[in-house]
């Protein structure tokens, strides 16, 4: 099963035409087993992919039965022998190994080979966050998962994939051109879309997006069009503005609004929600609870006049963590699911996704010199510098130059020195242990990362830029 989902991923990576699939011999399945065998060849031949390298004795005695380019090694150490003979550098690559075979060697391997900046996502952290949060909600209430952004900057299809297996019940994003790109990858869990343009009906209607409806300017117009379209019950969900002002319907607008819904067959309310201002704040309590107050009110006239139900919902991960009486009948988890929540040490999130880059250059230079634009990078001792690759057009924001910026090479805890540049950026390292092609872990806190330059995570997070290669694991 999990080979299925990591290839299903495999087949959405457009990037490149060769894709490669590392496998190795899977414990206690022996040739014979004509049924395991007979299902891997079902999924290889469907799979999208152009080479197989097999890992494992078993493996190598079935190489005859397949089709495609097969090489062969006997174990995990031979192969990564032959790694630095091989030229991986325009192929998507999937491995997949037994524990026993430790194929972790050859990620590693495989990721410092490429020599870029990486954004590591894991997705078994993911899964792991999805259960914690899970675990807080009543039986019977649902879970929406928040994907837009790129699902914070950490994919788009392959999150959404793993949710749907995970079985979340529906997904949000922020745009309809997000959930087409969901559709053709696959997706078919119902998606919601925040922000519905007028000029995007079509596109909407046509993979099935569910709109969210926050005006009467948008209620009347996706009216119309599906009555032009002769298109009857479409599910849409509404937003209540409680107190964000941001989209919404204010409460006092909602006789207004029932006199239109009442009016009309085309549209049937799948579900009425709202968006806590500040739940994370103690001192906003009394406003966070008449929040909840008001959906719940303006939830039960809505329901009343309509005559039938529909799903409620507030709470995103802040409100999860901290307001269970904000659960009504569906939850909206965002940046709790890629692991960061602000609001409770004690939950056991893992985070997600990890930035990574290596030292490209390191220098010895004099008390005397200065480093980067403008000078700016001043040293009062003798001092070795390290150029790593990332800069501010990788997401690593500016302002973490001079020394705001902290990373961690080999476990300790280093500097920027003068202004981030474009694609560049240097780390005063006189006081560590370090090598050139070294790793470095771009935000060893993230928190702490954003609180030092005035921002919050989830801003760092969806800042990294598309060409930051994303590397997934899932074991
Ligand atoms: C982004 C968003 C969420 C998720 O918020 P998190 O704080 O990331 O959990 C929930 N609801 C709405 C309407 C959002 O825009």
């Amino acid at each position: 099963m999990a080979l299925q989902i990591a290839l299903d991923f495999l087949k959405q990576q457009k990037q490149h035409l060769r894709k490669i699939l590392i496998l190795s011999d899977i414990p206690g399945v022996q040739v014979k087993d004509e049924k395991t065998f007979g299902k891997l060849k079902r999924l290889i031949s469907e799979s999208g992919l152009t080479e197989l390298i097999f890992i494992g004795p078993v493996l190598g005695q079935l190489v005859s039965q397949f089709t495609l380019p097969i090489t062969n090694y006997a174990d995990t150490k031979s192969f990564l022998e032959d790694l630095k003979h091989i030229n991986y550098s325009d192929a998507t690559i999937l491995i997949k190994g037994a524990r026993d075979y430790h194929f972790e060697q050859i990620s590693k391997r495989l990721v410092a080979k490429s020599h870029d900046t990486t954004l590591e996502i894991n997705l078994n952290a993911l899964e792991h966050n999805l259960n914690v949060y899970r675990g807080l909600l009543p039986p019977g209430v649902k879970l929406m998962a928040m994907v837009k952004a790129f699902s914070y900057g950490s994919g788009s299809f392959e999150i959404a994939n793993l949710l749907q297996f995970n079985h979340v019940d529906y997904l949000t994003v922020a745009f309809t051109d997000e959930g087409v790109d969901l559709r053709n990858g696959g997706i078919t869990l119902p998606i919601v879309v925040m922000s519905p343009d007028e000029n995007a009906f079509d596109a909407i209607v046509q993979h099935r997006l569910e709109p969210e409806i926050y005006s009467f300017r948008i209620l009347n117009s996706f009216i119309r069009y599906l009555k032009q379209h002769d298109l009857k019950g479409f599910p849409v969900h509404i937003k209540v503005d409680t107190g964000m002002h941001r989209l919404g319907f204010m409460p006092e607008e909602i006789e207004a609004l029932l006199a239109i819904l009442k009016n009309q067959e085309v549209i049937r309310v799948q579900s009425v929600f709202s968006h806590l201002a500040s739940a994370g704040n103690v001192v906003d309590d009394k406003f966070t609870e008449n929040q909840i107050q008001l959906l719940d009110e303006f939830t039960a006239q809505l329901k009343q006049e309509l005559g039938y139900s529909f799903i409620r919902h507030i709470a995103a991960t802040s409100g999860i963590a901290l307001w269970p009486s904000a659960y009504f009948d569906m939850v909206r988890l965002g940046i709790g699911l890629y692991g960061i929540d602000l609001e409770r040490e004690d939950l056991p999130v893992k985070e997600v996704s990890v930035l990574k880059t290596n030292v490209t250059q390191i220098k010895q230079l004099s008390a005397t010199e200065t480093i980067g634009y403008n000078r700016a990078g001043v040293i009062h001792r003798p001092s070795r510098i390290a150029t790593i690759k990332i800069g501010y057009a990788d997401g690593y924001d500016r302002r973490f130059g001079n020394g705001v910026g902290k990373m961690s090479i080999n476990g300790q805890i280093v500097a920027t020195v003068g202004n981030i540049c474009m694609d560049m950026c240097m780390l005063d390292v006189t006081d560590i242990e370090v090598n050139e092609e070294d790793e470095v872990i771009v935000y060893p806190d993230i928190k702490e990362a954003a609180l030092a330059i005035g921002t919050i995570p989830y801003e760092l997070l969806v800042n990294i830029s598309q060409r930051v290669k994303r590397v997934y694991f899932y074991e």
